[in-house]
Formats: C-alpha cells, structure tokens, sequence
C-alpha cells in the first residue's frame, strides 16, 4: 500500500522529528572538516521546504561516517549545519547531543519553520543496536516522524526504524519525505507495470551481488543486458577462457540458472561479444595498503576468450553498440552497474556509448530512465549525463535491496496512506 508523504500531513505548530541522509564527505584542511560534496543537503531541501511552508518544527537525525558508538570529533554534524543554514537561507540550529536534556531544552524553545540539526546519531552504540529504550529517548521531542533517508532505510537502527514504531505506537503518524516518495515511486511503482519495451542493464563486478536483482526482473524485463565484470562468471560458465578477468567460479551454476530462467520466460538475454582486455604488468611497488600495483599495458579488443594474460575491463565496442540499439528502442530503462571499470578513462567508452543511449532513449523515445546503485550514479555524472534520465536513486546499497524486492524496514515502518 502506498505510504503517507509529507505532503499529507497537517503539522502547524508541531515538532517533526526527520531523519534524513547527511553522510556527506569530509576533507580535513588546515585542522577543519570541510564538506566536498554538498549533494545529499541538497537533495532534503524540497522536504524542508514543504514543511516550512506548512509551519512545523523540524528536529533533523542523522548519521555521519562510523563513529561505532563514540564522540569522534572528525563526524560530528555540526559543519553541515553550517552548510544547511547556507543553502536554506534560514537559520538552523545545532545541539552538541541527539538525546537528552540540552536536545529537549531546544526542541522546546522552537517556533513554526525552525529548522534544528542534531548531533550525530552514531555517538550512541544503541542506534544501530536499535536499542529500544534509544529509540525512546530520541522520540522525547517528536510528535510527527517523516523519514526523508532513503539510502540508510535497509537498516533497522533506532533513528530509521525505532522511533517510527515508537510515534505510531503512540498513536502519531510516520511519513515519508519527498526524496523518500521519489525513491519509492521511481524503482517500486514505476516497476510494477513499466511501459514496454522495459530493457534492464546490469553491470558492476559481481554476479554474487546482482543475483536476486537479476533474478527478480527477469519476471519483468523484455530484455536483461549484462556488462561489467559480471558478465565473465557468465562467460566462464560456458567454458570460455576468461584470462585473468575477475570471476567468481562459485557462482556458475546461478549464472547458468539465470540464463535457462530468461530463455523459459523467453526474456532476451544479452552476454557481451567483445571485451576491452589489458596485460597487467607487476610493477613491483606498493599500494598504501600493502597490495602490488600493476600497471594496465595493450589495451586492446578482444573477441570471444580472453587471453591467458589479459584481463577484461569493459564491454567492447561491438557489444556497447548492440546494446545501444536495443537500449534506444526502450520505453523504460532500469540500469544498475557501470559496464567496465569506468572510473580509468582507457575503460569508460562502453559505460559511456550505454549512458548516452539511455539519455537518448529518454530524450527522443520519451522513455522513463531509471538509475540505481552508486557506482552507476557516479558513471553517469562523470559522463556529464546525470540530469538527462528521469530518475537516478540516491540509495546505493538500499536501492540494490529494494530492487531485489526485500521489505525495507525504514519504509515499511512508515505509516499507510488513508
Ligand atoms: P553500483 O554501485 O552501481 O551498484 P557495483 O558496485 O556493482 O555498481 O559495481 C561498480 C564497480 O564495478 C566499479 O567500481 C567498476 O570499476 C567495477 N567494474 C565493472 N566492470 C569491471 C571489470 N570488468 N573489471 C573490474 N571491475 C569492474
Ligand atoms: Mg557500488
């Protein structure tokens, strides 16, 4: 059933406790944390804005990093404060706690569209223990609970799923914010009935991780491409050489599986034909964590096996382009993992020739494109695309999860809509 938004509540003069996704990446100059990607503060200012708009008293929860239960002044929430008040044009308030006397003393001071920030969640051991009595003593100070964190909403913690139980069970209500609704709409009831054809692309390095996802959509998709490093698991299975490319022998039989379910669905299945190999070279130095590094020599395309001494790094030329074909005659798109090891530029084209395919089948074809997993996420802004699809998640790992289809506690803890 679809949950309650933001959008449905009436909260004028009330304290909405809010948790939301600040885990932002920091840089330490000159003895100060300082924010390099202010994305994710960004990314709540529509849900803030709304409950401004509507007079409520916002009380923002949030984790920073992995404190593991102690006050690590390197985490602490509070130059995001600072960033917010920036980005907001209004003040906002922060206190050094997420519970206790100091938290209650300004919750309680607050007026209709004050913004505070508390401190962050993680200090505490008991948020990610979900510790009930946390969880109660977070929800001192909220009347209403939204929750506006998609990305952290496959974990049960006291903050994303405790205090939402605690304000229902008293009778209030949990909502989701905007971004949340987004999230929700986009990979969940857009995929329920997607336009047709519905072409899903997966990539990244493991069929281990992709397997449910894989599995899942085959009941869905007209056609499944697969790319990235995954796809040599497949390739191994069916007794081609692999060379040195990344594969997990365990996982044949799965491969194997997934490749006999599409053909009984009759799903169009598309393995890669050409591979980008390199020779890694041993250079004989170290990396910061003790590894050999190997440098990347012959970049080269390589048709059917891959040679003793290459390893695969992205689908070739003649894949990128048959992908592209049946990409660009899609109505919905859903792509997760990046096509190759997109971040070294010698093995981005692939990913590339696939995401400018995907914008054209959104620009031209009016197809919804939808973008899961944070690699791919980052594959796309790199290539300068990432504002031409219709949605890309802000999820990472829950997105994957969500995908697979599991039940997110952090969503199913909000509140049906009426
Ligand atoms: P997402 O975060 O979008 O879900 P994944 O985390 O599953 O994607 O996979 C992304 C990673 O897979 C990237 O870091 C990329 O470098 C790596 N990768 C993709 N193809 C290859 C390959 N052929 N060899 C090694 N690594 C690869
Ligand atoms: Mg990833």
């Amino acid at each position: 059933m679809a949950k309650l938004t933001v959008r449905d509540l009436d909260v004028r003069g009330k304290r909405v406790f809010m948790r939301v996704d600040y885990n932002v990446p920091l840089e330490e100059r000159d003895g100060q944390m300082v924010i390099t990607d202010n994305t994710r503060i960004v990314e709540t200012l529509p849900t803030l804005k709304c409950l401004i708009e509507k007079g409520a008293r916002v009380i923002l929860t949030a984790h920073l990093g992995r404190p593991k239960g102690k006050r690590e002044a390197t985490m602490s929430l509070q130059p995001v404060s600072v960033r917010l008040q920036e980005l907001l044009g209004r003040p906002v308030s922060f206190v050094g706690d997420c519970i206790g006397e100091s938290v209650e003393k300004a919750a309680m001071a607050m007026k209709d569209g004050d913004i505070l920030l508390l401190e962050n969640v993680r200090y505490y051991a008991e948020e990610e223990a979900n510790d009930a009595g946390f969880a109660a003593k977070l929800a001192k100070v909220a009347e209403v609970y939204v929750n506006d964190a998609f990305g952290a909403a496959h974990r049960a913690h006291a903050s994303t799923e405790g205090v939402a139980r605690v304000v229902t069970g008293r009778g209030g209500v949990a909502a989701a914010g905007l971004l949340m609704e987004r999230e929700l709409k986009f990979l969940g009831d857009e995929l329920e009935n997607p336009a047709r054809p519905f072409v899903v692309i997966l990539g990244g390095a493991k069929v281990s991780d992709k397997i449910k996802v894989i599995d899942r959509l085959l009941e869905k998709a007209d056609s499944i491409l697969i790319g990235g490093a995954m796809a040599y698991t497949f390739k191994l299975a069916h007794g081609i050489a692999t060379g040195k490319s990344l594969v997990e022998p365990d996982f044949q039989a799965t491969a194997l599986a997934a490749e006999k379910k599409a053909a009984q669905l009759k799903v169009d299945f598309q393995l890669p034909t050409d591979t980008v190999v390199a020779t890694p070279v041993d250079t004989g130095k170290l990396n910061k964590k003790g590894k050999p590094v190997f440098e990347m020599t012959q970049v080269r395309v390589v048709k059917g096996g891959i040679p003793a001494d290459a390893e695969g790094f992205s689908i070739g030329p003649e894949t990128a382009a048959h992908f592209a074909k049946i990409i660009q005659g899609a109505k919905t798109i859903l792509w997760n993992g990046p096509m190759g090891m997109f971040e070294d530029a010698r093995f981005a084209e692939g990913t590339n020739v696939v995401a400018r395919a995907v914008v054209d089948a959104t620009v031209k074809n009016g197809a919804k494109s939808i973008i899961g997993g944070g690699d791919s996420v980052k594959a796309l802004n790199k290539a300068g695309l990432g504002d031409k699809v219709t949605f890309m998640s802000t999820g990472g790992g829950a997105s994957l999860e969500f995908l697979e289809g599991a039940v997110l506690p952090g969503v199913a803890a909000l509140s049906d809509k009426r």
